[in-house]
């Protein structure tokens, strides 16, 4: 019943991809594909086009985060998750310290706790929707977090912890990156993958590190702990200076990514991406704060994020029904994260999506659900 509901198509957004990764990816992206074949896709890794293809993204990197003198840019294959294991590894000497309030954050959890070699975890925990803060801790050598928890819509304040010594911050900016401000001098390593602001496909992982995490990595490796080579930092960055990766990249993911960074960096770089999900954000949150029926999931305002949306709906508007009559109007991945259970919707807002189409999206919510109710 609720999927004969038709949106007119003024209140629908000029595109309907509002995922939180992958995300929409542009016609420039495309463009930049048909122009890499065939000088770069289908060509080897380990020659000069791919190379120096590898060489522009790191060097938009480090022109997009303004990277203090000595950071370096380092990539990998896997996506954001292996970057945990490899952390475990690589990263931490004895032990780490997590804030887990979503999935993401406690997936690194996860992912030191296992480890045989180190200490059991410290784990600061808080409620989804909130945000758990990092504290000095004695015996800590690695404090762990997530700057945007995807699963929640929860943005995290990135700054070293206070007395942490020579600790090292390794934050998961997966989500955030590219969608919003960072001051790279805050951190040690900041991790990320190419499907979130950066409009690409996933598979990668990039790390943003510091000459303290680089000194880390290759103390840990000339000592006695068992590495297993794919989560060997030491190896991903020895490859990385040579603009290369341990093993065979996604080329087609590479170019897309190039082609997201230079439309990035034309308009203006992070202060660019972050007015736009900041205009995006203020679109969705005014919406659902002015509504009858919805209200922002993330109660405290500064740690609503800008590039996923979170909005939970009363119980007499069913998510999943509204969801259905969007997805039948090509408007989709607007899906709570599936293990919070929640009665929500999630949205998508990195730089790519136009805000005009998030007010678009809110327009045709409030349509769905005046009809929804004048059915019922
Ligand atoms: C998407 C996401 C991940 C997982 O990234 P993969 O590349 O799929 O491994 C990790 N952390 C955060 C915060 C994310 O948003």
């Amino acid at each position: 019943m609720h999927a004969a509901i038709s949106i007119p198509s003024e209140l629908l957004p000029h595109d309907g991809r509002f995922g939180s990764g992958p995300s929409k990816v542009s016609e420039r992206q495309l463009e930049a594909l048909r122009a890499a074949q065939p000088g770069i896709l289908g060509t080897s890794h380990r020659q000069a086009p791919v190379k120096d293809l590898v060489g522009d993204i790191r060097a938009m990197l480090t022109d997009f985060f303004s990277l203090p003198e000595g950071y370096e840019v380092v990539l990998g294959n896997g996506g954001s998750s292996l970057f945990w294991d490899a952390a475990a590894y690589s990263l931490v000497e004895r032990r780490a310290q997590h804030c887990v309030h979503g999935e993401f954050g406690s997936k690194f959890a996860a992912a030191t706790l296992g480890a045989p070699h180190l200490e059991s975890s410290s784990v600061r925990q808080a409620d989804a929707g909130s945000i758990a803060l990092p504290e000095a801790e004695d015996g800590v050598d690695v404090y762990a977090w997530a700057h945007n928890e995807t699963s929640t819509g929860a943005l995290a304040p990135v700054s070293r912890v206070r007395g942490a010594g020579d600790a090292l911050m390794v934050v998961d900016g997966t989500s955030a990156a590219g969608g919003t401000h960072l001051d790279a001098s805050q951190v040690d390593a900041y991790y990320f993958a190419p499907q979130k602001s950066f409009a690409s496909d996933g598979g990668l992982w990039f790390a943003l590190m510091s000459p303290a995490a680089v000194t880390r990595v290759d103390r840990i490796a000339a000592g006695s702990r068992y590495i297993p080579a794919i989560l060997s930092l030491q190896d991903a960055i020895v490859n990385s200076r040579q603009n290369q990766t341990v093993n065979t990249p996604a080329l087609a993911t590479l170019v897309m990514m190039r082609a997201q960074l230079a439309w990035l960096l034309d308009n203006g770089g992070m202060a660019f991406a972050a007015s736009r999900t900041a205009d995006s954000a203020a679109r969705l949150y005014g919406w659902a704060e002015a509504s009858s029926y919805a209200e922002p999931f993330v109660s405290n305002t500064t740690y609503r994020s800008p590039v996923v949306g979170t909005v939970d709906l009363a119980a007499h508007v069913d998510s999943s029904a509204v969801r259905e009559v969007l997805r039948a109007h090509g408007v989709v991945d607007v899906d709570p994260y599936r293990k919070l259970g929640r009665n929500q919707l999630r949205v998508g807002m990195f730089p790519s999506v136009e805000p005009e189409d998030v007010s678009r999206l809110t327009s045709a919510i409030d349509h769905i659900v005046r009809e929804m109710s004048t059915r019922a």
